[in-house]
């Protein structure tokens, strides 16, 4: 093939060689290294690194995550760094696993600890909604028959008004086409946290859920009943005939009694867990 470079192209190639070669200096420096960790966001109150610590465990007790699932929490100091477990069993979690990161999900220190493969989902998350203080992914049983149905889930009972008007299905497979259906990049974060909008939960197809809020224990509440709304759902749909659900009216008046109430049922969580944390 001949090549035909004009004068102009021949100085454009030139001068971009030239600008992508570093100052001889520059060349003789130290050898290229892994980026900078980030840095911290700065110490976090240790009533709340337990908070989110017993949170872990409040999921587990609650069937609402098992050996796989996570929950973080946003930096109470800094808006641009979390705080999640590092890759461990849920109820396995204490003080000592709990990591930081960057919204990038870059760990600040990992101190040799290994980091979830899905982390990406709260970070593009907290990135995307800075009203969310708390992320929750679930592998919940019991919400994923409506992420791979033609049913949406939607709120039946008040304490499930959260979900309302009804739960948006993230499918990776439209995201990315055939992947191993975990979101372990940035872009599938990203992809996710679009999928969710200004929504409280969404469902990932075949996977389990996300649950968010401005809180941890609101977060914990939201993830637990939108399990037991699953199962009201499915059990009045077997039962047959018209579901009546909540309207959205009904749903938002609701809310602000949830917000009131919601603390009883983390207080009595709480307890139960602390109760077996220290048992242990
Ligand atoms: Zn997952």
């Amino acid at each position: 093939m001949k090549l035909s470079l004009t004068a102009a192209h021949a100085a454009l190639a030139i001068s971009l060689l030239v600008g992508a070669l570093p100052p001889v200096h520059a060349q003789t420096a130290a050898p290229a290294t892994a980026p900078a960790a980030p840095e911290s966001g700065g110490p976090v109150d240790p009533a709340k690194i337990q908070e989110l610590v017993i949170a872990n465990h409040v999921l587990t007790d609650l069937n609402v995550i098992d050996g796989f699932g996570h929950i973080s929490m946003r930096h109470p100091g800094n808006p641009n760094r979390y705080l999640l477990s590092r890759s461990v069993a849920p109820a396995l979690v204490t003080a000592d696993d709990i990591m930081e990161y960057d919204l990038a999900s870059n760990p600040v220190d990992a101190k040799g600890r290994n980091s979830f493969f899905e982390r990406y989902i709260h970070g593009e998350i907290y990135k995307a909604r800075p009203d969310v203080m708390a992320v929750i992914h679930t592998h919940s049983l019991g919400v994923i028959p409506f992420g791979i149905g033609g049913v949406p889930l939607r709120p039946v009972f008040l304490l499930g008004a959260f979900l309302s008007p009804s739960v948006p299905v993230f499918d990776i497979r439209k995201a990315a086409g055939q992947t191993n259906m975990l979101v372990g990049t940035p872009d599938l974060g990203k992809s996710l946290a679009s999928t969710l909008g200004s929504r409280s939960v969404a469902l990932l197809r075949g996977h389990g859920s996300v649950v968010v809020a401005s809180t941890v224990p609101m977060a914990v509440f939201r993830a637990y009943y939108s399990n037991v709304n699953a199962s009201l759902q499915s059990q009045a749909m077997a039962l047959g005939g018209k579901v009546n659900y909540m309207e959205p009216e009904e749903s938002q008046k609701t809310l602000a009694t949830i917000e009131n109430i919601h603390g009883r049922a983390w207080d009595l969580w709480k307890r139960a867990a602390l109760e077996k944390m220290t048992a242990k």
